[in-house]
């Protein structure tokens, strides 16, 4: 059994550009209300719903902070008048193959002809190139009604008429329509309007209703293409059936048969086709080993990657043109490439940035442009500038790979695995191990800024790798040069910390790393250097000691000036009273904290002007009392305070006899490594 998906099944050019306008503009945040059903899927029309997309049936139902889209099937002159009347803003999603037909029309009907319309009188679309005719008009949808016409508007054999088509009117039809009007009617002007889209997708579906047992159509029940899809197949194929979800698909149907097609109308999103094959495989897996899928990725399925590399890969030199602009909006700019035809460059097809046409694009200008899609029967192309300038970029990005050139570009995506940065138009991918220039910085402080990156490697397909950390390295090393050449024990730098560790803090000083161990971040003790400093401070540091092999570098962050004992020494005498914070006690005293970092002792014999068994009894942690600085001795980083001297004696008798006491416990005091006081003070 073998099952074969159309070449063309699925969104056609003009329902996936209005699809991708309504996406861009919820994405945008903007307020978003469709006029009618953006395209004819119930399942689609329910997500953007999801989205909070209202479907509206008038302008009068826009609200005024919305955006009113104008489906691809397109609307009559009046609509439009209609919008601007309420004050709605509008984006206008027509197909540019409608909105040629609308020109003609209005032009031709407008020079007199009366205008012939092939199609579904009832369809939106001829609703629509209707509402843009000013003379007589009339609609035909079978090669009887033709002739019934004809026969009942004789003048219409001689009077001047033109003929256009509805875009999804059935090819054969129109061909027999045609025949019969160079016959008849002398003065006839035929437009041939119906969308190649169509016609190849039309075309297509016969080919492979004759070649298939089983035919399955998938589309909305109200798609008019996919209603004509269903009746091009079934008149190939009596197992024809018309399905819109995969949960309607019938095991009966592919009984006994050796091959089934399947086709989808141009409103199908890719999701549903997916899931249809998907379930058709699981249904037939089980009753046949040798299940062979014929499936072909469409253009809405490609990831961007496969997209761009099927678009560039299928150009040639004739598509290249060079176009002059005639008009520009928003989002579309329309260009005449000469030999009759208009062409339309998109926003997105414009450049791979971000741009405001309407300041970068002027009537007059001229474009080298890539002819994406042309129609010769409408007169119309899809252009791109974007594919143009790819083109043209590619040959530079050959070429840079070969010389080793740093390239500059913009990071427009953080994927997975990587970013992806656009130069010259092109696309480059940087794995994320090239990225960065360590595996820890992150990738999505990337997204929008300008880098400088390598080619590191030319894929197969015009695919190109790129590496920014090639570049940073480089220019790291080309610092790390520079700041070793220059820098000498005692230089004042400022850098920037990288990293903090439980020992120290690493500074950048210019390209070079350089540690400030904890001890030298503050004079006070401290048990993480993240009490002083943050990951990203700017610091001024200065160059303790080099070691020009291992490549070493100790600076120290803590000034001379900041240090507290010179700050002491500067600002107090013996004998000054002061007023201090009891920090710590101990069974000999208290420590009192006369500035940050400098703590001076008051003996238990100097707490009080009576006896005191222990410090707490008369002082608590905190508390700040009144004390006078009875000796310093800065080599030992020792100050005796006294309580005591400030009070009047109590009794006397006993204070000497506790003096004597208090100079052997001093003389104890003075004899042990402050270190050790401190640290039993703390106990
Ligand atoms: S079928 Fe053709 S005319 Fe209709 S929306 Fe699609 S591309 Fe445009």
């Amino acid at each position: 059994m073998k099952i074969t998906l159309a070449k063309t099944a699925g969104f056609c050019f003009g329902v996936n550009r209005a699809v991708q306008m309504v996406y861009d503009l919820v994405d945008n945040g903007e307020k978003v209300c469709t006029l009618g059903p953006i395209i004819h899927n119930s399942q689609m029309v329910e997500e953007l719903k999801s989205k909070g997309v209202r479907v509206v049936n008038s302008p009068d139902e826009a609200k005024l902070d919305e955006t009113l889209v104008i489906r691809s099937h397109g609307v009559g002159k009046s609509t439009y008048e209609s919008a601007e009347k309420v004050g709605v803003k509008v984006c206008d999603a027509t197909c540019p193959f409608v909105a040629k037909i609308h020109k003609i029309v209005a032009e031709q009907s407008a020079a007199g002809d009366t205008i012939l319309i092939a199609g579904d009188e009832a369809h939106h679309e001829v609703i629509g190139i209707i509402g843009h005719c000013v003379s007589d008009y009339y609609v035909f949808s079978s090669e009887s009604e033709l002739e019934n016409l004809i026969e009942n508007h004789l003048e219409l054999k001689e009077n001047p008429i033109s003929v256009v088509s509805q875009t999804t009117f059935n090819a054969k039809k129109w061909e027999n329509a045609q025949i019969f009007l160079k016959k008849v009617c002398t003065n006839a002007k035929i437009f041939d309007t119906i969308c190649s889209a169509t016609s190849t997708r039309q075309r297509e579906a016969q080919e492979l209703a004759r070649s298939n047992d089983v035919m399955v159509v998938i589309g909305g029940r109200h798609s008019s293409n996919t209603a004509k899809l269903f009746q091009v197949c079934a008149s190939f194929c009596q197992n024809t059936h018309l399905i819109e979800t995969a949960s309607e698909l019938v095991a009966d149907w592919f009984l006994n048969a050796n091959n089934v097609g399947v086709v989808a109308g141009a409103s199908t999103p890719a999701g549903i086709i997916k899931e249809v094959i998907k379930t058709m495989s699981e249904i037939l897996q089980p009753v046949d080993e040798q299940l062979e899928e014929v499936v072909q990725k469409s253009f809405e399925e490609m990831t961007d990657e496969e997209a761009f590399e099927a678009s560039l890969n299928s150009l040639t030199g004739e598509q290249k043109v060079c176009g002059t602009v005639v008009a520009v909006n928003a989002s579309e700019i329309t260009v005449d490439i000469g030999r009759g035809v208009t062409g339309y460059v998109s926003a997105e097809e414009y450049s791979s940035e971000p741009v405001d046409l309407l300041s970068e694009v002027k009537v007059d200008d001229k474009l080298n442009l890539i002819i994406m899609k042309i129609s010769d029967q409408e007169g119309t192309a899809m252009l791109s500038k974007r594919r143009y300038d790819a083109i043209a970029g590619w040959d530079n990005i050959v070429a840079a790979k070969d010389s080793g050139e740093v390239l500059h570009g913009v990071v427009r995506d953080v994927i997975k695995g990587g970013v992806v940065v656009y130069c010259n138009n092109v696309r480059v991918f940087i794995p994320a191990s090239q990225a960065t220039a360590s595996r820890n910085d992150s990738l999505e402080e990337l997204k929008g800024t300008e880098v400088d990156f390598r080619i590191i490697e030319i894929g197969r397909g015009r695919r190109a790798v790129g590496s920014i950390r090639s570049v940073l390295r480089e220019a790291r090393k080309e610092a790390e040069e520079k700041v070793w050449a220059s820098i000498a024990v005692g230089d004042r730098i400022t850098g920037t910390v990288k990293s903090l560790t439980s020992y120290g803090a690493f500074v950048d000083i210019g390209g070079v790393d350089g540690m400030v161990h904890i001890s030298e971040l503050s004079w006070n003790r401290i048990k993480n250097p993240a009490e002083v400093v943050s990951v990203g401070d700017e610091i001024e540091v200065y160059v303790k000691a080099l070691d020009t092999e291992k490549k070493k570098i100790s600076l120290g962050y803590k000034k001379a000036e900041d240090n507290p004992w010179t700050i002491f020494q500067n600002n107090y005498n013996v004998d000054d009273v002061v007023t201090v914070k009891i920090v710590s006690m101990t069974t000999y005293g208290a420590f009192a904290r006369i500035i940050p970092g400098v703590d001076g002792l008051i003996h238990i014999s100097q707490i009080a002007n009576k006896h005191v068994a222990k410090p707490q009894d008369e002082l608590a942690i905190g508390q700040e009392v009144e004390a006078k600085i009875t000796a310093v001795d800065l080599e030992k980083k020792r100050v005796s305070l006294s309580i005591r001297v400030l009070l009047e004696p109590e009794v006397v008798e006993e204070a000497v006899a506790e003096d004597e006491v208090v100079a052997t416990t001093e003389e104890a005091v003075a004899e042990a490594p402050v270190e050790e006081v401190a640290e039993e003070a703390a106990e």
